[in-house]
């Protein structure tokens, strides 16, 4: 779902939720006037009273004009009183700013804009675990505070976690830089970059995630087909683009050039990417040909992940 469809689906969700409730108020009260008779005198004198405001109004009558202005809004609140008393909910909106139409002078309400981040959390929620990957939950204690080859685990997580935190707090779709996450299997290249979706998409960013083998399958599966819902102009030009598991996919001629183009593209637009990867730079170039692994050496910033895999520690704490 793009992130167009994620605020027209909310604006029809909210419109279609306010129609239910005037014709559910509107069978209310149809109800009431045959249980309760003033309920239905009120009714009655209130719609008698309306033809009676429009003459008044139009002859330039201002004395009869109040006194039956007057009348109306005593009626009114009479009215309310008794369909409140009957459980029937008044004229009450969820949301007060628009009135539950979505908009605030031709712009999305503050409402739909949060119904819109929350869908769009929902919607990754779907295809990746991001509930369990969160900021709060990146557990360091599964990284030796112990001097290896490769550097310190404890010391390089604690720093690769800082940096994935303050990314995510100044974030900015124009300034932003692009981050290359590289490591073995099991270090928390996806839980880290799932728990800054999660963070950007709750502040409003347009972020898309998807593992290589899912964002490249639809790209090329859309490249052959009639039909075109346009992901790929949708992941180029998205606030953040997260490629997980970059290697992890077929990569065919058409993959190749597709994983060239939206480095690219996104690089000459300054727009920030982040790319997980199980490969060495010498693998990315020899899969990916030298033109790829330039742009990622010269252009993002590299962080490789160290220690020893999560998944088993954890199945073997089991
Ligand atoms: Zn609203």
């Amino acid at each position: 779902m793009t992130r167009k469809e994620c605020y027209e689906q909310c604006v029809n969700e909210v419109q279609n939720a306010r129609l239910a409730r005037a014709a559910k108020r509107e069978e209310g009260a149809e109800r009431l006037k045959k249980e309760n008779p003033r309920f239905a005198e009120i009714c009655e004198l209130l719609s008698a009273l309306s033809p009676k405001v429009a003459r008044a109004a139009i002859s330039g009558d201002t004395v009869e004009l109040e006194h039956l202005k007057d009348t109306v809004t005593v009626l009114g609140k009479e009215r309310a009183v008794l369909l409140k008393s009957a459980g029937i909910g008044g004229d009450d909106f969820a949301c007060e700013k628009c009135r539950d139409t979505g908009f605030v002078n031709g712009k999305y309400c503050d409402c739909i804009k949060q119904a819109a981040r929350e869908l769009a959390v929902k919607n990754l929620a779907a295809v990746a675990p991001v509930d369990s990957c969160r900021f709060e939950n990146f557990d360091l204690s599964f990284y030796p505070d112990a001097d290896t080859e490769n550097g310190n685990p404890k010391k390089r997580m604690t720093e690769i976690l800082k940096l994935c935190k303050e990314y995510t707090l100044n974030f900015d779709p124009e300034k932003s830089d692009s981050l290359l996450f590289i490591g073995n299997t099991g270090l928390g290249k996806t839980h880290l970059s799932l728990a800054m979706a999660y963070e950007l998409l709750m502040r409003g960013f347009d972020v898309i995630y998807g593992s290589a083998y899912n964002l490249f399958a639809r790209m090329e599966k859309e490249h052959f087909s009639e039909h075109n819902d346009n992901y790929y102009g949708d992941a180029v030009s998205c606030d953040l683009l997260i490629i997980d598991d970059l290697g992890g996919e077929f990569v065919s001629p058409y993959v190749q050039s597709l994983v060239y183009n939206i480095i690219n593209t996104r690089l000459l637009a300054r727009k920030p990417t982040v790319i997980n990867t199980n490969l060495s730079m010498a693998e990315i170039n020899r899969i990916y040909t030298p033109r790829v692994a330039s742009r990622l050496l010269g252009e993002y910033v590299a962080k490789k992940f160290i220690g020893s895999d999560i998944r088993q520690q954890k199945s073997i704490k089991k």
